[in-house]
């Protein structure tokens, strides 16, 4: 499935260019275009669905059987300290593409690559209750 609109799949169909390093039935994997560290790639489903949620099982396990490789590759090339592996679903959350996909960003020490981390805590009671929420919508 293709959104015509969406420039991850114009990138699948090869109607924009990129620098890919991985491609596979499933999964395709390039260069960021605007990277915030040298060998900054992205690893995109090879079919439009907008968020993490909305994959099937079969489509999640085909784009993340690659990760691990992929994640080797770009250490190993680039010689990084280390690696983040990050993934935003929706406007709010940083996701300008919506079409599902990892960021995979080589850390090095004293890089400039900054996220706020607000870390919290819950009050009595609250982590039981978003707990079995959460458990509730599992299936
Ligand atoms: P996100 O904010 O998680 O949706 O990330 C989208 C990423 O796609 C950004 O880091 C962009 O720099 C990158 N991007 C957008 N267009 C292209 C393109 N044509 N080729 C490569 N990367 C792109
Ligand atoms: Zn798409």
């Amino acid at each position: 499935m293709r959104d015509p609109d969406c420039v991850f799949c114009k990138i699948l169909d090869g109607q924009i260019p990129a620098v890919k390093v991985l491609e596979d039935d499933a999964c395709l994997a390039f260069l960021d275009i605007a990277p915030v560290a040298d060998g900054h790639t992205l690893l995109i489903l090879g079919e439009h669905v907008e968020t993490m949620d909305q994959l099937s099982p079969d489509q999640a396990a085909a784009m993340l059987r690659r990760l691990p490789e992929l994640v080797g590759a770009v250490r190993a090339a680039t010689g990084c300290q280390g690696v983040n592996v990050l993934q935003n679903n929706g406007r709010i959350a940083g996701q300008l593409v919506p079409h599902v996909h990892l960021h995979v960003v080589p850390r090095n020490e004293g890089d400039a690559f900054r996220y706020t981390w607000p870390a919290g805590s819950y009050p009595e009671g609250r982590a039981e209750e978003i707990a079995r929420a959460i458990r509730q919508h599992l299936a």
